[in-house]
């Protein structure tokens, strides 16, 4: 069994590019389990179709403790036989929510969910890799992360954040950096800079996903591409992402880079404008 996650910015496209990847991996025969780990917990609803699922630590609030829920409260199948759960997330301003999703990961390795499948995959928040939200890679439940990126300032500060986290446990625990996967937000040339981003960070681009008004269509079914619409160009792309994750053995050690070296990188691709206009953004960052 195969334990990958997606990491990466709130709103770049985690849970999309996941569920479409899972969804193409699971009609080549995979079995699957996902397991949300955002408090937003949407990582499952285009598989299941449905609006929210109820999560683990809400049924567990509810009910008193994890001990008093069983697993078919929380597990639910969809898509292609997936299996899907929602840890969930603590009450707003109370508890930790890093700890809330390895209460969820232990509790299902109790109750036996782990067994028969090839892959489990988590989708996780990285705009904070603190403790909590590093938990899956920590505990050693995360082995091969693949982080959702765009050519955004902001998506690929949370990237090189995340290989960060990468680094620290990837000796104790063995966490390999499985790749970038570019969620296209139509930045110039952000091909080539989210593959020069990999190359520093000593991993790949596994794939360039176009952005496409196709996933909005489908979302709003609360669909897949690949449910909705198997035959647009956008599922293909999905496929094709799912086909790479399989058959990835490029698993590294990632070497992240220090602030200053990728601001350069976005002068050298222009997306900070010239010298003089950058200078200007520092200075007034300095104030
Ligand atoms: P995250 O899980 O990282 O917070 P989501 O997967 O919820 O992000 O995506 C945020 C929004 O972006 C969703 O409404 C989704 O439909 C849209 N989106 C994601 N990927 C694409 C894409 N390739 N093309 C168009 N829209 C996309
Ligand atoms: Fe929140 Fe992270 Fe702190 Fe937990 S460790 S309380 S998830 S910031
Ligand atoms: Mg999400």
């Amino acid at each position: 069994m195969r334990q990958i996650a997606f990491y990466g910015k709130g709103g770049i496209g985690k849970s999309t590019t996941s569920q479409n990847t899972l969804a193409g991996m699971a009609q080549n025969g995979n079995r699957i389990m996902i397991v949300g780990c955002d408090p937003k917990a949407d990582s499952t609803r285009l598989i299941l179709n449905t609006k929210a699922q109820v999560t683990v630590l809400a049924l567990a609030a509810e009910r008193g403790s994890v001990e008093d829920i069983e697993l078919e409260d929380v597990l639910l199948e969809g898509f292609e036989g997936i299996k899907c759960v929602e840890s969930g997330g603590p009450e707003p301003g109370v508890g930790c929510a890093g700890r809330g999703i390895i209460t969820s990961i232990n509790f299902l390795e109790e109750e036996g969910a782990y067994e028969d499948l090839d892959f489990v995959s988590y989708d996780v928040l990285g705009d904070v890799v603190c403790g909590g939200f590093a938990m899956p890679i920590r505990e050693g439940k995360a082995q091969e992360i693949y982080i959702v990126t765009s050519g955004e300032m902001m998506a690929m500060y949370a990237a090189n954040n995340i290989a960060r986290g990468v680094l620290k446990y990837a000796h104790t625990g063995g966490v390999r950096l499985g790749g970038l996967i570019c969620n296209s937000r139509n930045v110039n040339r952000e091909v080539n800079l989210i593959e020069e981003l990999a190359e520093r960070l000593n991993t790949q681009m596994i794939h360039f996903v176009p952005r496409s008004k196709q996933v909005q269509e489908a979302e709003l079914r609360r669909m897949t591409c690949i449910q909705y619409s198997p035959d647009h160009e956008q599922s293909a792309e999905y496929r094709t992402l799912a086909k790479k994750i399989e058959e990835n053995t490029k698993l590294t050690i990632p070497t992240p880079i220090d602030n200053d070296t990728l601001e350069e990188l976005l002068i050298n691709y222009g997306l900070l404008g010239s010298e003089e206009e950058y200078a200007k953004v520092r200075e007034a960052d300095e104030k």
